[in-house]
């Protein structure tokens, strides 16, 4: 028992360690003047304090919320730091006349590229107000000035509205504000709903995970890759029993002639009006044949696929693996 202690207390002593390393360089980084690269330290520094305590929540609660109220002013400091830095740069070239400047776009791709950190600080640091304060910015000035998505002719110029678009869906979807139509519509694109793989090859994910940790070993120790990979794994755990659930329900209708229905084809799709992913299944009776279409929304698999696409990105950019390519190959490989 006295071993199991001194172990347990072992471990807890190195991660709070780790969470004051981590603590102690935001804690430098927010006391230098906020340059680009400073700031880019703050994100730094700070996304790996919030790994550490997540990694303190699990292992031990008390020891956790005690270490948080430490640092919860510390993550409000940094969550507004980063986001003003980035919002002054959009309004800098905002007001030189022409908003749609390529200047304008790039600064907006600069805050919404950091913004999931300042999203991150804040909720860890409790600070709805700054939240919803970030939230009506992203709607009332960034989203009112930018051109919709389909009037930009450069591709890097559409992949921020790209992003605008997710963050707004995110927003709406995962932090319940309320983002007006008129926002989701001008940067809304048909490929923006679109699951990138179907649903039968999300069954092969985390096979592939496994192969691609096993043929680059570092990639497992990479804490943000982590993190991403059990935002994925959970989501995936959700978004199937979810998808079963309906199934489930879809089958357990009669037809008229009193018999059951047998599931022939069942996939995912998208409905770009009411922006949502939807699963259709066909069904037909087992005695007499009529065939029934049923369709309904699946809001944890939309999470599901956007938890997949941001660790996609995540794995493209650092280690340019990618991960929906894979999963598409083992899905051919199982064909033949
Ligand atoms: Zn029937």
């Amino acid at each position: 028992m006295l071993g199991d202690n001194n172990i347990m207390q072992y471990q807890l002593n190195r991660i709070i360690k780790r969470c004051e390393v981590w603590r102690n360089r935001l804690l430098y980084y927010l006391k230098l003047k906020p340059s680009q690269y400073n700031i880019e330290m703050v994100c730094h520094s700070s996304s790996y304090l919030i790994s550490w305590l997540n990694e303190l929540q699990n292992y031990d609660e008390d020891s956790y919320e005690k270490y948080l109220s430490n640092v919860k002013i510390l993550l409000k400091r940094a969550s507004e730091t980063i986001f003003n830095y980035y919002y002054i740069r959009c309004k800098r070239y905002a007001s030189l006349n022409s908003k749609y400047s390529k200047k304008y776009i790039k600064s907006v791709k600069m805050l919404l590229d950091h913004v999931y950190y300042v999203l991150w600080c804040s909720y860890y640091a409790e600070n709805d107000s700054f939240i919803e304060n970030v939230c009506n910015i992203i709607v009332w000035d960034i989203a009112k000035n930018l051109p919709p998505t389909l009037s930009m002719k450069d591709k890097r110029d559409r992949l921020v509205g790209r992003n605008l678009w997710e963050l707004m869906i995110y927003f709406e979807k995962f932090l319940d504000y309320e983002i007006p139509e008129w926002a989701i519509q001008k940067f809304q694109t048909e490929s923006l709903i679109k699951p990138k793989i179907a649903e039968e090859e999300t069954y092969n994910i985390m096979a592939v995970l496994d192969e691609i940790e096993e043929s680059n070993p570092s990639i497992s120790s990479d804490l943000e890759y982590r993190m991403l990979r059990n935002e994925l794994l959970w989501s995936t755990e959700f978004g199937s029993k979810e998808r079963r659930k309906i199934l489930k329900k879809f089958l357990r209708q009669r037809c008229e002639c009193g018999h059951e229905f047998k599931i022939v084809k069942s996939d995912l799709l998208f409905d770009i009006k009411s922006n949502d992913i939807i699963i259709y299944a066909k069904s037909v009776c087992r005695n007499c044949g009529k065939m029934v279409v049923t369709k309904k929304p699946v809001e944890k698999t939309r999470m599901e696929f956007d938890a997949l696409d941001k660790l996609d990105e995540y794995l493209y950019n650092v280690y340019q693996i990618s991960l929906i390519d894979k999963v598409k190959a083992m899905m051919q490989k199982q064909r033949y």
